[in-house]
Parts: structure tokens; C-alpha cells; sequence
């Protein structure tokens, strides 16, 4: 029989989806995959439910529902400045996976080279693959995860049509400088390319640093597609509402992968996060707060049982060095945490085309403190007395 698509039929399941199983398997506390155990805001609950039973249910117009458009639109003006277009400039997606892949799948043409920045999400590449692009990646060193000048302008070529830009950065928990951005900004514009801005961890900034669009930036406004994600501003990652904002002239191919990719998504759940996304300023910057929080509360715990906790400045993940555990296989440690401690982590080699190193794993912190803290004792009990002895039973 004929085979499928060679790069899908070749595929694995993601790391999340692999290590949210283990960890249900093995009814351990679930610190690998990113989704908050918040009920998320009570109110917009309320919208999507009466929406739900009240309003038409359905097609939402393919760009979105224009309460919606409009809201994002407000949003964009009130925390950043920006002035898009409702009718123009925005698009509703189900999810920023979708988003991202409108974005991609509308620029690149085969042989296009994209620049991804090193450790990256896991949806990008294949993306990048299955549109015929070449990935050329820029690899980031921890701990700081700084961009250097010379690695960005290395990847960059005549033939580069993007760069796919993370920030807040997932795994990293980066969050990109003013200067950083400037010499982004300046590759873009020098090689006539194009920036996909994965914002979805935008109000998820910590020890009061600013949340800095790229397409704020000068010369970035045509140039630039801001991704959102209402499963990260609202605590609701089950919901997969998303959005695309940029000029007409990016977003209108983008829009055409939209509507054969999925065509629109929950007219209710878009009606409750354009609600959501009119609630005061408290309420992001609460969002921040409580993450910035449960950052702390999570550091500490690991620190106090040993391990090498690397900075965290945004988004929802912790990572750790596991040289002092003994470990030197991150695949291998999280197995192993999640089978006999308890807890599930995700291997930051995941997030690697060819990963470099084996020696650090992500743990998530959006969770409830008894939660946080049951996962650190857990490991403590389970690590005890120092993370050097691991009990290898
Ligand atoms: N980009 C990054 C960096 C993410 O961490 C995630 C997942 N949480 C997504 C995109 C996908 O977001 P969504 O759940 O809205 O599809
Ligand atoms: N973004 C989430 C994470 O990084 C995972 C989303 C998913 O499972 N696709 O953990």
C-alpha cells in the first residue's frame, strides 16, 4: 500500500501529548505540558455558557466575529499603541497553533529559508517542512539565552523570507531586550523579510519588565504578524482561540490558509474572549502577579531539594539543570521523575532540531501552590537526602 506523508508518517506524538499520558498512567502530579489547573476567569465562563444557549451556533464569519476583531483591536491600542484595523488588520484562528501555521503556510514559498531561534516550540518546524521551507536556526545558550548580533546575522540569507520570533520564549522563559529586538528588526528589514511573532505568553512578563511587540519597533508594522493566544490570557488553553494582527498585505495570505485549514472557530467562545479581553487593567496585571508567584514558589522548592534552576523573566516554565541529579539524559530523567516520583517534567531537547545538549528539562508552574508544593515534596521525598543519590529502584 501507498505510504503516507513521508514527514507526518515519520512523526511521533509530540513530547506533550507523550508525557501528559505518562503522567496519567502513572497519576503523577502534571508539571510537563503547559495548561494552568485555574477554572479561568468566572465571568467569561459565564459569556461563552449564555452565548452558548442564546446565540447562533453557527459559522463565525471566516475573519472572525467583528466584536471580536474590534476587541482585539482595543487591545492592541490600550497596552501597546499599536492601531490595526478591525475589518483589515485582524483575524480570529482556532488556537495560535493554527495561527502560526496560517502565517507560515501563507508566506513561504518552497526553498524559502525561515530562521527559527533555538530552543523553539515544536510546531514550527513541521510547519516550516510540509510548506517546502528551509529552517536555519540561531542557537540560544543557557542561562541567559542571549541573541548575539553576529549568530542572527549568520542565519540570515537572500533567501530568508522570515524569522519565526517566540517571546515571552517558550521553553526558555525569555523574554527578548529593547536592543535584542533592534537587531532582529534590522535583519528583517536588511534582507526584505518578514517576522511571525508567536506573543502568546505577551501578559505573562515578570519582575516588572515590559512586554515589547516586534512590530512596534520601527519599519516592523508591514512587516510583522503578532500571533495571540486567549488560552494564555485567560487560563482557557482547552478553548483555542487565537488571532492573527498585521498589515493587509501579510495577513491576506495568511487568511487564505485559515480558511482551508479550519475556517473559523466557536462563535461563543469568541463572543466570551472579546468580553475578556475588555476587562480592566487589574486583571492583567494580576495574571502576571500570581504567575510571577507560583515562579517563585516552584524555584524555591526545586532550589531547596538541589536543583540548578536557570532565570525564568516570562511565560509558564521553570528549567533545571539536571547534572547534580546524576542524570545526564533529559528524556530519560523525566521518564523516570514521572514513573517513580510523581511529577512529569518535559525534556528541553524537544524543543531542538538536533538538541545539543540532554542536560536540562521544563517544569511548568501554572498551577495551584498545594499543587506546586505536593510536586516538590514529592521529588524531595523521592530525591532524598540530596539530588545526587536519585533512589534508582
Ligand atoms: N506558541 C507557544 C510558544 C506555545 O507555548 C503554545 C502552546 N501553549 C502555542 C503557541 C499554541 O497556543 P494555542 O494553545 O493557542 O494553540
Ligand atoms: N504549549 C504547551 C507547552 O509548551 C503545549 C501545547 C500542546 O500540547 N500542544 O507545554
Amino acid at each position: 500500500m501507498k505510504a503516507g506523508n513521508s514527514l507526518l508518517s515519520g512523526m511521533g506524538a509530540t513530547v506533550f501529548a507523550v508525557f501528559s499520558a505518562l503522567a496519567a498512567e502513572h497519576r503523577a502530579i502534571n508539571l510537563g505540558q503547559g495548561f494552568p489547573d485555574d477554572r479561568g476567569p468566572e465571568d467569561v465562563l459565564e459569556v461563552a455558557a449564555r452565548s452558548l444557549l442564546e446565540d447562533s451556533n453557527q459559522y463565525a464569519p471566516m475573519m472572525g466575529l467583528p466584536i471580536l476583531r474590534q476587541a482585539l483591536a482595543e487591545h492592541g491600542r490600550r497596552f501597546y499603541g499599536l492601531s490595526f484595523d478591525p475589518d483589515r488588520e485582524i483575524m480570529a484562528t482556532s488556537g495560535a497553533t493554527e495561527a502560526l501555521a496560517a502565517c507560515l503556510l501563507g508566506l513561504i514559498e518552497p526553498g524559502d529559508e525561515i530562521v527559527l531561534i533555538e530552543p523553539f516550540y515544536d510546531s514550527y518546524l513541521p510547519i516550516i517542512q510540509l510548506a517546502g521551507g528551509v529552517a536555519r536556526t540561531v542557537r540560544l545558550e543557557p542561562p541567559s539565552w542571549s541573541l548575539t548580533r553576529e549568530n542572527l546575522a549568520r542565519a540570515f540569507s537572500s533567501k530568508t523570507k522570515a524569522i519565526v520570533l517566540n517571546n515571552p520564549m517558550n521553553p526558555a522563559g525569555k523574554v527578548f531586550s529593547r536592543d535584542e529586538l533592534e537587531m532582529i528588526a534590522e535583519c528583517v528589514i536588511a534582507h526584505d523579510a518578514y517576522a511571525v511573532c508567536d506573543e502568546v505568553y505577551e501578559h505573562i512578563v515578570f519582575d516588572g519588565k515590559p512586554h515589547i511587540p516586534l512590530i512596534t519597533l520601527p519599519g516592523m508594522r508591514d512587516r510583522c504578524l503578532k500571533v495571540a493566544s486567549a488560552g494564555k490570557i485567560f487560563s482557557l488553553t482547552g478553548w483555542k482561540i487565537g488571532a492573527v494582527s498585521g498589515c493587509e498585505r501579510l495577513l491576506h495570505p495568511a487568511s487564505r490558509a485559515h480558511q482551508y485549514l479550519t475556517f473559523s472557530s466557536a462563535p461563543n467562545l469568541q463572543k466570551a474572549v472579546a468580553y475578556g479581553l475588555n476587562k480592566d487593567d487589574a486583571y492583567f496585571s494580576e495574571l502576571a502577579s500570581t504567575m510571577q508567584a507560583r515562579r517563585d514558589r516552584l524555584r524555591q522548592g526545586l532550589q531547596s531539594i538541589g536543583f540548578d534552576v536557570l532565570p525564568t523573566e516570562g511565560a509558564y516554565f521553570l528549567i533545571v539543570d539536571i547534572r547534580s541529579t546524576g542524570f545526564d539524559d533529559d528524556v530519560a530523567f523525566c521518564r523516570h521523575i514521572t514513573t517513580k516520583a510523581g511529577v512529569a517534567a518535559i525534556p528541553v531537547s524537544a524543543f531542538y532540531a538536533e538538541a545539543p545538549t540532554k542536560q536540562l528539562v521544563r517544569f511548568c508552574f501554572c498551577k495551584q501552590d498545594s499543587v506546586l508544593d505536593e510536586a516538590v515534596a514529592r521529588l524531595r521525598a523521592h530525591f532524598s537526602p540530596s539530588p545526587r543519590s536519585p533512589c534508582l529502584e
